[in-house]
């Protein structure tokens, strides 16, 4: 099935939204980050010497102003002082790494957090000039360095800062374009400011540039969604991220400002993203995994047509690499043999930082079942697709004796038509492409067998 093609989502109904539109995670990784523990034993992170190839993540904790729907792990405050010294302890964590992991090309470099243009032009320098000392940046054409920013933040000149120093791909967070809906999550952000700015990147020569979009905002309809989908189109950004709101107030307390009556119903919800994913279908997207659209011509786009798609605590990306060093408070690496996190908060983070020149707390040490079904869920969640002699040749894992329980367990999908089961393949249909979360669920071993008190996000 290709990858790409326009939805076709007939017969959703109530009744099915209801079955499957429940908490699941969203397989950024597999397993997933909240069955991280203490790490006994090897360390995953020994592994870093053999590789090949290696991703690089600096998380920058700080923004100007609070989104009450935000997630993420930041702090909001106008003290740059603050800044400059985590900067500090994030360049000592890095020299932790220089002799633990192997001189390898950085194929992509990935400035998230938080808002990582908080930083100053000279202290963005100073990052990657001190990344620079320690790993093997290449700056080119043929690598990602990306960054996320803020819109309502982002000076224009230190997007010439940014280019100058490798920078290729931009994201912008615009989430959604109508007055009322950003007053009601405190993100006012006009679509000049974004257009001014997407602009200049393009003479800069950005290659990519991305918007992330939200649907599921408290006031949002389908109207209204539809109108900021028109805006994007006329800024024809290479790639858009179309997220769904997660409303989980008794965890993330920024979003005990949000009025509750104001979120749209899941009904709703299916409503606005179809509406969203058909205009941009029509327009000419092409539509990714579960929730990300490029234009044909996009180097993502392509990987997808290759297969060459994959899926790391970003989303989706082209450019796996044999690890992942992420730097800063609560980041995430990863190797061939497991996870790694550091500390969540930064006093902690910096605590630890100052006593051992690292901050790791907790993660995760691969055994064989875990290899078999992180590949499994990561070709589901990126191609729709698993194929079961690919499986059986990477992994000599006969699928259908191994998986018999989890095939089991996609009964239900499979008579809703969310899935198919071919002697070769176990594969998505278009209109399953809405709960691929949840035929990825199936095969998690650690949510099925022992009690769960994980609370992920609905599917809608
Ligand atoms: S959404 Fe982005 S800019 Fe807003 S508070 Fe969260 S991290 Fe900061």
């Amino acid at each position: 099935m290709p990858a790409s093609t326009k939805p076709d989502a007939p017969g959703l109904s109530p009744e099915l939204l209801a079955r499957y539109a429940g908490p699941c995670p969203r397989y950024t990784s597999y397993p997933t980050a909240d069955r991280f523990g203490p790490l006994e034993g090897d360390e995953p992170w020994a592994a870093l010497q053999q590789v090949k190839t290696l991703s690089l993540y600096v998380h920058i904790p700080f923004c100007r102003s609070l989104c009450y729907f935000c997630a993420c792990n930041k702090v909001i405050t106008q003290q740059y002082g603050l800044a400059s010294s985590y900067l500090e302890n994030v360049l000592r964590e890095a020299q932790w790494y220089r002799d633990r992991v192997a001189r390898a090309p950085v194929v992509q470099l990935h400035l998230g957090g938080g808002t990582p243009t908080f930083l100053s032009d000279s202290d963005l320098q100073r990052l990657v000039s001190g990344l620079g000392e320690i790993f093997d940046l290449r700056p080119g054409e043929d690598v990602e360095y990306s960054v996320e920013a803020d819109p309502r933040t982002l000076e224009p000149e230190t997007l010439d800062t940014l280019r100058a120093l490798g920078f290729n791909r931009l994201s912008l967070g615009i989430q959604d374009f109508n007055p009322g809906v950003q007053q009601a999550v405190n993100r006012v952000c006009t679509a000049e400011q974004v257009r001014e700015l997407t602009e200049r990147a393009r003479e800069r020569g950005f290659g990519s540039i991305s918007y992330d979009l939200i649907y599921g905002l408290p006031g949002q309809d389908v109207a209204s969604l539809e109108h900021t989908v028109d805006k994007v189109l006329e800024l024809a950004p290479d790639r858009i991220a179309l997220y769904h709101y997660a409303h989980l107030p008794h965890r993330f307390k920024a979003q005990r400002l949000i009025d509750s009556d104001l979120i749209p119903s899941p009904s709703a919800k299916i409503a606005m993203q179809l509406a969203a994913t058909e205009r941009l279908t029509d327009a000419g997207y092409q539509f990714l995994g579960m929730d990300h659209f490029a234009r044909p011509d996009d180097s993502l786009a392509l990987a997808a047509q290759e297969g060459r798609l994959a899926r790391n605590f970003q989303g989706y990306t082209l450019m796996p690499a044999d690890a992942l060093v992420g730097l800063g408070a609560s980041a995430i690496s990863y190797s061939r043999d497991g996870y790694w996190q550091n500390q969540h908060s930064l006093k902690e983070y910096a605590a630890a930082i100052a006593e051992r020149g690292e901050a790791i707390c907790r993660g995760w040490q691969l055994n064989d079942d875990d290899r078999v079904r992180q590949w499994l869920i990561m070709e589901l969640m990126c191609h729709l697709k698993v194929s079961k002699q690919a499986l059986e040749a990477r992994t000599g894992v006969p699928f259908a004796q191994y998986f018999r329980d989890d095939v089991a367990r996609l009964r239900p999908m499979f008579d809703d038509g969310l899935l198919r089961d071919s002697a070769t393949d176990l594969y998505v249909t278009e209109r399953g492409r809405w709960f691929l979360r949840n035929a990825a669920a199936a095969f998690d071993a650690y949510l099925h067998g022992a009690a769960s008190n994980a609370t992920y996000s609905r599917v809608l």
